[in-house]
């Protein structure tokens, strides 16, 4: 009995990723944690997890350990807030094909699409997928579920449980986009479960039983079986080598063996082990279905995959190396795009031929029903599919335009897609290159900044040998900022008000850019108050509105004014600030006559030091500091000449001296008559003071 075992099957990826880590971990940190729900769908599996550890907790109130390790199902955004709310240290196991359904499922959500969801509505991978769609989400099982439901929506976004059957897929795609036109369909279900699809059917048509090995509760698994009793083969289901019968084996001289992506390789060895022993080892022989059988067997059948060849051949016609046909995608894998190019055989698009950007996921390139040229690498290859590339296809029409736009100097648009060395590539159908210097007419900093965005070169330099471009922004922008430049100084005038942009900032003020010329816009014209810097005014890049001040075309300078474009505060000082009034306002200047005080921003009024105070004042230091906050009475406002009196001396109280002084003149100056005592005098002094007061 031959013993054949699927190329591919037995753990996937995302599998193997998280249970190495978590093992590591354990390995590390020695404490044992919890996993949210069996980390994988295999009793054994877990069994073994659990000894060394890893604690599988149906709900998150049963966790007492302090962290947390989600499987590759992951789980909605509530679980993650629940978990982050109990302070757990949570380990994120979830498989990159089933975090991009998440994102997929999430964008779409929010762009208010229901999400259709082709799987198994209690699955936790769609529990947690259903929880990424903002309830907007709607799982099915089938086709015939999905025709049971009233979809009345416009926007439709359809997605499928990872592990789903792509044939399943393909249905329901078809019935939905023969209904919903604008249906937007993403194929979720990921390569590693394609591959243990497709190669457990390829061996189902060959031998006489199918030995599908893993959990009886998982997915993926028990779609294997299904696949295989469907394409007509004695099938059987089994968690472990136990569960073996002998009688199944009667007559039976070529076994298959598969497994589902949960599926650990030491419980294949052990059913592999278990069935050499029921037959006479002898008799047995074990095949792991390489490349390299694969390849025997065909050479075995060669007449008539020969004939089939040739068939496929000339069904495409009189195709040759490097021609250029027309492709529809009918299947994207990890690795290449099946597309129909109108032979027998599908045509491959290996993924590093789709794009010659960098490809983390071709479904992010191309989706199924796309049409597009090809180019025609290998006409067929050992098993008859003809070899396309779609970038150089692009390529050759790029070129062809490339060219053109090199010779007549035009213009074309383009993504930044890539920083590199020096400078950036964008995507011209190929790639250009953009040295970082002729990005900008200015230095650049940071040149992430233009990844994504779409903008305008000339083609500077164009080898079709070599297939490169080189191309320039700057080009573009000399062009315009010169064209700016005249058409500015044609136009500009003095009182006018135009938009700017702050291009450069100095201590003395600001360089905006009118559009092609620069204008000084100076510290002091910036506003009516006194300003320290420019920047505590404005920023560069910022657009700003400017008044101008004057033109000089001869030694090309322009001044600008910003405060210009406010009201004067003067304007409004003779009424505010009627003689006589008190304010209160700082000292911002000392001069040996007297201290400017700062009213208001753009208000400024002299204490002359006469008025400082009533005694004798040498120096005005002697009196105030700069800075210092005073009262001061108004004496007089001239706002034409933008003047302001005031005193300090007229708020405070005349000292006795000075009322002395005062009663002794009033006193000489009534002429008492004579013989009157220096006593009579000084008690008529203080009886005056009395009344004074
Ligand atoms: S079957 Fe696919 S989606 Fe699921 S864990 Fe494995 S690699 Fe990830």
């Amino acid at each position: 009995m031959q013993i054949i075992i699927a190329p591919y099957s037995g753990f996937c990826f995302g599998v193997k990723k998280a249970i190495a880590k978590a093992e590591e971990m354990i390995k590390t940190d020695n404490v044992s944690f919890a996993s949210l729900g069996p980390l994988i769908h295999n009793p054994q599996e877990i069994k073994r997890l659990e000894k060394k550890g890893i604690i599988p907790r149906e709900s998150i109130n049963d966790i007492v350990e302090s962290k947390i390790l989600i499987r590759t199902h992951g789980v909605s955004p509530a679980i993650y807030k629940q978990l982050e709310e109990k302070q757990m240290e949570i380990i994120d196991s979830t498989c990159p094909y089933v975090r991009k359904v998440q994102k997929i499922v999430y964008e779409y959500a929010n762009k208010d699409y229901t999400i259709l969801i082709l799987g198994n509505e209690k699955h936790p991978e769609v529990q947690g997928i259903l929880g990424w769609s903002l309830g907007k989400g709607l799982a099915f099982r089938n086709l015939e579920e999905i025709l049971t439901k009233d979809l009345n929506a416009k926007k439709l976004c359809l997605v499928a449980q990872t592990t789903e059957n792509t044939e399943t897929f393909t249905k329901v795609v078809d019935y939905l986009q023969s209904k919903y036109p604008d249906l937007i369909v993403h194929n979720t279900i990921c390569s590693a479960t394609l591959e243990r699809q497709k190669s457990a059917l390829e061996l189902a048509q060959k031998v006489n039983l199918m030995i599908v090995v893993g959990g009886l509760n998982s997915a993926n698994t028990q779609k294997l079986a299904h696949l295989c009793h469907e394409a007509g083969v004695s099938t059987k289901h089994i968690e472990t080598a136990e569960k073996i019968e002998k009688s199944w084996f009667y007559d039976v001289d070529s076994v298959g063996v598969t497994a589902g992506a949960s599926t650990p390789d030491w419980i294949i060895e052990e059913v592999v082990r278990k069935m050499e022993e029921i037959k006479n080892p002898e008799e047995i022989q074990i095949t792991e279905e390489t490349q390299t059988t694969k390849e025997i067997q065909s050479a075995e059948e060669g007449a008539q995959t020969q004939e089939q060849l040739e068939q496929n051949i000339s069904n495409y016609g009189e195709v040759q190396q490097g021609d250029t046909l027309t492709g529809k995608v009918v299947q994207i894998k990890t690795d290449e795009i099946l597309v129909d190019v109108g032979g027998k055989s599908e045509g491959i698009i290996p993924v590093n031929e789709l794009s010659y950007r960098k490809i983390n996921d071709p479904n992010d390139f191309v989706k199924i029903g796309d049409e597009f040229p090809v180019l025609v690498l290998k006409v067929e290859n050992s098993e008859g599919n003809m070899i396309l590339s779609k970038r150089r296809a692009e390529q050759e029409k790029a070129l062809a335009e490339l060219e053109l736009a090199f010779q007549n100097g035009t213009i074309i648009e383009a993504e930044v897609v890539e920083v590199v060395k020096g400078g950036v590539l964008v995507d011209v159908g190929m790639r250009g290159f953009v040295p970082a210097s002729l990005l900008e007419r200015g230095f650049i900093e940071n040149l992430e900044q233009f990844i994504g965005q779409k903008l305008k070169f000339k083609v500077i330099e164009l080898n079709q040998e070599d297939r490169k471009a080189v191309l320039s922004r700057k080009a573009i922008l000399d062009e315009e900022y010169e064209a700016n430049k005249e058409k500015v100084w044609n136009e500009i005038k003095e009182g006018e008000t135009l938009k700017g942009t702050v291009q450069r900032l100095t201590d003395f003020g600001a360089f905006i850019d009118l559009g092609g010329v620069d204008g000084l816009l100076h510290v002091s014209e910036m506003g009516w108050g006194r300003v320290s810097h420019p920047r505590d005014v404005v920023t560069e890049g910022d657009e700003i509105q400017v008044y101008v001040l004057g033109v000089d075309k001869k030694n090309e300078r322009i001044s600008l004014g910003l405060k210009q474009l406010t009201p004067s505060p003067w304007e409004l000082a003779v009424k505010k600030y009627l003689p006589g009034t008190t304010l209160t306002g700082k000292v911002v200047r000392i001069a040996p006559f007297g201290v400017f005080v700062e009213v208001e921003p753009g208000i400024d009024g002299l204490v002359h030091i006469s008025q400082l105070s009533w005694d004798r004042v040498d120096k005005p230091e002697d009196v105030v500091k700069v800075g210092q906050e005073v009262e001061a009475k108004v004496l007089d406002v001239d706002a034409e000449k933008k003047r302001m009196s005031l005193s300090i001396k007229e708020i405070t109280e005349k000292p006795v001296k000075e009322k002395l002084e005062y009663v002794a003149i009033e006193t000489h100056q009534n002429n008492e008559p004579s013989g009157v005592t220096i006593g009579d005098v000084v008690g008529d002094i203080f009886s005056k003071l009395n009344n004074k007061e």
